[in-house]
């Protein structure tokens, strides 16, 4: 006779194997034919993952064709200069990831030789790699029993065991990795990590969870307790701050003056135009710029238009831009590039201007402007 504990034990288990094994089946079925599934590459499967990342599949797959077509293999991608890595990766956003990639091949082809370290412990090492990307790749390429947790997953493993500890906080992150690992089966790890993430981005989804024709249904929690609106539970709110900035667009024949946006904010290596930040969007006037009037020494002609604001919105931020552009004599160019020089910026053509990766911000200005 089994005590209480172990009933419970093995009550577990069986749990688990039974959602192990309804998942594995629904996976072939179901799962969407994407270019990154079907292969043990772990360039392929890092690459994927780090595109993938607060991206939505149809934004990220034609980013992902892009890359694997111009950086075929890891040391491809750590000969290219990070400017380029930066051009491609204009429109996807949070850039940090692309400097982190770019960083990351590097370390490979430095430190390992080319080649991807093949257990979770080691990939952990890697620059821009955390526990669902290590656990991604150890598993996808290695068939290691690790789990992987992401914004997918939580909301499976929530809504199935009837688990409403708040995922936003560190106890619940690692109440659910503990219980993810538990449910990870010994056999196909591989495939299984894949499919609960596909579950949960097709059958399983954030609004109108498709539980009628759902393989679990008659074991979950959320679907016999009414729950599945309510979980998996997220309390912490982000904080969203407002910027208003003021953009110098200084244009002289065939160039503007640009800068490269330095460290400690948003879009960090990126090139934009000079700019003065304000308060509030109300605030926004160009009379309170030093660099308009000292910009208006080399120009007769200047155009604002206050009511034609650009507005961006980030995770954390939300951007409001208006754009004073100056259009400034060839006559005065040698002047106005070493002004440019003095202040930091850059005179620049519109040829290399295209070259170069920028805020989709300023790609919008610019092709409005066309
Ligand atoms: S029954 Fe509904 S809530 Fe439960 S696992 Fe299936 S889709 Fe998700």
């Amino acid at each position: 006779m089994f005590n209480e504990k172990s009933t419970d034990k093995i009550s577990k288990v069986l749990n688990f194997s039974y959602f192990a094994e309804k998942l594995l089946r629904w996976y072939p079925s179901n799962k969407r034919d994407l270019p990154w599934r079907n292969t043990q590459n772990p360039y392929i499967i890092w690459l994927s993952e780090i595109i993938l990342q607060q991206t939505r599949v149809a934004q990220g797959l034609p980013y992902f064709e892009k890359f694997i077509e111009s950086y075929p293999t890891v040391s491809d991608l750590a000969m290219a200069p990070v400017e380029d890595v930066l051009r491609l990766w204009q429109g996807l956003g949070y850039y940090s990831r692309a400097r982190n990639l770019h960083q990351c091949a590097k370390q490979i082809v430095e430190d390992f030789d080319g080649q991807f370290p093949t257990t979770y412990k080691e990939l952990l090492k890697l620059k821009g790699v955390g526990q669902y990307t290590a656990a991604a790749i150890a598993s996808f390429a290695y068939k290691e029993q690790v789990a992987v947790l992401d914004g997918n997953v939580f909301r499976v493993l929530s809504r199935y065991f009837g688990i409403d500890t708040d995922i936003s906080g560190s106890k619940g992150k690692k109440e659910f990795q503990e219980l993810a690992d538990a449910a990870i089966p010994k056999k196909h790890p591989d495939e299984y990590n894949q499919a609960i993430m596909e579950f949960g981005a097709l059958q399983c989804t954030p609004k109108k969870a498709t539980c009628d024709t759902c393989p679990l249904q008659s074991s979950c929690y959320a679907f016999a307790n009414d729950l599945v609106e309510k979980l998996p539970v997220k309390n912490k709110k982000v904080k969203v701050s407002t910027r208003a900035f003021l953009y110098h667009d200084i244009v002289c024949g065939d160039g503007k003056v640009v800068r490269t946006r330095g460290p400690k904010d948003i879009w960090q290596g990126l090139t934009d135009f000079p700019l003065v930040e304000f308060s509030s969007p109300e605030n926004i006037n160009p009379e309170d710029s030093n660099l308009f009037h000292e910009l208006q020494a080399f120009s007769p002609t200047v155009n604002f238009e206050k009511e034609k604001t650009y507005k961006h919105i980030l995770s954390h931020q939300k951007i409001f831009s208006n754009f004073v552009s100056f259009n400034i004599p060839e006559d005065y160019q040698s002047a106005l590039e070493k002004w440019a020089d003095s202040k930091g910026f850059l005179f620049c053509d519109s040829e290399k201007l295209e070259t170069l990766g920028k805020p989709q911000l300023i790609v919008k200005y610019l092709n409005d402007k066309k």
